[in-house]
């Protein structure tokens, strides 16, 4: 007991100190390190054993929906940036610049990708005549390199790895139709796969994507009551289109403009794995993804045959095509626990002489630490039930405290209180940017976007008091 007490004050209280909690679980966990360029991370393969997941249940859900994968180049030309103003408005000031080659100083500047809208748009304009080309519906998995100030590994380094798709339509209604349709898909993989419960709507105009006539993103709520923007969905119009000249003939005989939108994940979302499901012994992995779903531990693997049973268990799940862990390393069964525990593998197996004598085996949940002893007989099915089970538990858990913790707010004291008492808060809003700012400036809380299902709250503004134009969500935010 004194060696798994010791290992717990390993990582920070959680409810003391969540920043450093996240940073120690992520890092004692081998998640994540730092790379030796500040701002950078290294993801190892614990962090991109997840990422891997993240990738393989999206990807299926891109295909299953139309879109394909095709990969453009990271050297994006200074010109193709300044061609749309907002958007290298929005960009210019985080990104990185190549200058060089070897000695060579360049004719013109380059820009590593901050995203792609730029060299995807000149590719399109080349690929597209007529309205026979459209729809085209491309995605990138990538990697792409923002200069930021303040960093933390996976909600925000200078490089980060990201899916964005990038679609083209013949009229505005087909372009809007898909934004919707992605951020749909985007929704049913946070929360059936992540178990992370989240809002979907649309973004307010300061907070909207540089270029885009509509930014529509989903939200989720970490532990210490923040909001994680955890999937964005955009539809351009023909904003860039005019831009980088994407013209088609129309079933008229007619030259037109496309319409156009973009979409991206990130290793963001790992973050927001962590900030969701922990608790004060680490991860809490959703199964969905866990890299590891159930690992096996020998209970006195000296004892004849206790060896052997776990090998034939592991194989037997294995064969399942669960993603099962033998771990038959030579240290303590109490130190074992404890870093399984912290890592959030699903379920630990234990299996010892007494186990074997009576033909079950002791499965204990991360998610509630539940003890449960089963026979061995039809282990498989057994395991994939609980597996199951857990991936329900933990979307309900976290959408009940995202419940609890939200609030509406007609009255600008409730509305500062809730923030100060890290809930969301819904509430009516005047629509005004001036009015955005002063209430971000009073409560550090930002408008996080307006739900498609949008109640109405009041018909006044909640700090203003001017007539009220949206319903929608402010939070303090990653
Ligand atoms: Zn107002």
């Amino acid at each position: 007991m004194a060696e798994k007490q010791q290992f717990v004050t390993q990582i920070a209280d959680i409810n003391e100190d969540f920043s450093q909690w996240y940073t120690d679980v992520i890092l004692k966990t081998q998640m994540v390190d730092y790379g030796p360029v500040k701002g950078t991370m290294v993801i190892r393969p614990y962090g991109y054993g997840i990422w891997e997941q993240i990738q393989k249940e999206l990807d299926a859900r891109f295909k299953e929906t139309g879109h394909e994968n095709a990969y453009f180049p990271m050297f994006i030309p200074e010109s193709f940036l300044r061609k749309e103003a907002e958007h290298v408005e929005g960009f210019a000031p985080e990104v990185a610049w190549v200058t060089h080659a070897g000695d060579e100083e360049l004719a013109e500047r380059l820009v590593v990708r901050p995203t792609s809208e730029t060299i995807i748009c000149a590719m399109y304009s080349k690929w597209v005549q007529s309205w026979r080309d459209l729809p085209l519906l491309y995605n990138q998995w990538c990697n792409v390199v923002r200069w930021e100030k303040s960093t933390r590994p996976f909600l925000r380094t200078s490089e980060f790895l990201w899916q964005e798709g990038h679609t083209i339509h013949e009229t505005a209604e087909e372009a809007q139709e898909e934004t919707l349709r992605m951020l749909e898909v985007y929704r049913e993989f946070a929360e059936n796969v992540l178990a992370i419960p989240v809002i979907c709507g649309r973004k307010s105009e300061k907070e909207k994507f540089a270029g885009a006539v509509a930014t529509y993103s989903m939200e989720a709520m970490m532990l210490d009551g923040k909001a994680l923007q955890a999937g964005t969905s955009h539809f351009l119009g023909e904003h860039f289109a005019k831009v980088f000249d994407i013209q088609f003939l129309n079933k008229d005989g007619q030259l037109q403009y496309v319409n156009q939108t973009s979409w991206g994940v990130s290793t963001r979302l790992i973050g927001g794995i962590v900030m969701v499901h922990g608790d004060k012994r680490g991860l809490v992995m959703p199964p969905k993804v866990a890299p590891i779903q159930v690992v096996i531990l020998p209970i006195a693997p000296h004892k004849e045959g206790v060896n052997e049973k776990a090998a034939e268990l592991f194989t037997l799940l294995k064969k399942a095509g669960i993603r099962v862990k033998l771990d038959d390393r030579d240290a303590s069964p109490g130190w074992k626990f404890n870093e399984w525990e912290m890592k959030g593998v699903p379920v630990r197996l234990e299996v010892g002489p007494k186990d074997i004598e009576k033909g079950q085996v002791v499965l204990v949940r991360r998610d509630t630490l539940e003890k449960l002893f089963v026979p061995m007989e039809d282990l498989a099915e057994t395991v994939q039930a609980l597996l199951a089970q857990i991936q329900v538990n933990m979307l309900e858990k976290a959408r009940a405290f995202r419940d609890a913790h939200t609030i509406t707010a007609t009255d600008w004291d409730t509305f500062r209180q809730a923030i100060e008492d890290k809930c969301f808060v819904y509430a009516s809003w005047c629509g005004e940017r001036e009015c955005e700012d002063a209430i971000k400036e009073a409560t550090g809380a930002t408008t996080r976007n307006m739900p498609f299902d949008g109640k109405k709250v009041s018909d006044v503004c909640v700090h203003c008091g001017k007539p009220s134009k949206y319903h929608l969500y402010f939070a303090k935010s990653y």
